[in-house]
């Protein structure tokens, strides 16, 4: 026969069980939460990034069509002032002069063709993010709204939880109870474990023949020879 504390004890146990899962809970989902929240700033942060990449490759092209734009404007100044000029090596300087804005401006326009098909990629990849974003971020912001409202419920379970177990902490001894406390600070629960084919189940080590026969009288609460576990004889 099992000690006449040992079901009590097993009942703080399971509602001691129960506090400490709910208590787990409330630390796990404020962190899901966070993580939540980190991937729509990801997201957020993502197209924010392909947006300005936008802009800058707009900026540029906008760039180089302005100096395409005042190479040729010098370009026709020269060739107004080859009008002008008298001498053969002046018209000569100026036409070579002209050679090389020709060739400017051919090289700017190289350029230009390479940052349309930058800027073309790169809006693909803005509206492919873009066309995704508010879906995505509506479905992670349900996400988070669940786990604030269980969150919430967790918090009400675990007063009543609390209640529960401080109820039950009455059904024994303070004695009883502060040696079920001590063993819960150094040991995972359960730390009233069963002993079965001479075992504890709570490391289960074989225990001694004495501490068996300790727990078959009943008389009084058997620690387990291994860990130190509170044990008994399931009837
Ligand atoms: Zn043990």
């Amino acid at each position: 026969m099992a000690s006449p504390h040992i079901e009590n004890l097993l009942i703080i146990q399971d509602r001691d069980q129960v506090v400490r899962g709910l208590k787990d809970q409330l630390q796990a989902i404020p962190l899901v939460i966070q993580k939540h929240e980190a991937e729509i700033q990801a997201e957020t942060d993502a197209l924010e990034e392909s947006k300005s990449k936008l802009q800058t490759l707009e900026v540029q092209r906008k760039n180089l069509d302005i100096q395409v734009g005042s190479a040729e404007e010098q370009i026709n100044k020269y060739k107004n002032q080859q009008l002008q000029v008298k001498k053969n090596e002046e018209f000569q300087a100026l036409t070579h002069e002209i050679e090389v804005l020709k060739k400017k401006i051919s090289d700017m326009e190289e350029e230009e063709i390479g940052l349309l098909l930058d800027i073309d990629e790169e809006m693909v990849v803005f509206k492919k993010r873009e066309g995704v974003f508010d879906q995505d971020v509506a479905k992670i912001r349900e996400s988070i709204s669940t786990l604030e409202a269980k969150n919430a419920e967790t918090e009400k379970q675990l007063v009543e939880a609390e209640a529960n177990f401080e109820a039950s902490k009455g059904q024994v001894k303070d004695t009883i109870f502060n040696r079920y406390y001590r063993l819960t600070e150094g040991i995972k629960l359960p730390v009233v474990a069963p002993l079965e084919l001479q075992t504890c189940q709570g490391c289960h080590l074989r225990v001694s023949n004495d501490t068996l026969e300790q727990a078959r009288k009943g008389e009084e609460l058997t620690t387990c020879d291994n860990c130190g576990r509170i044990v008994y004889l399931a009837s």
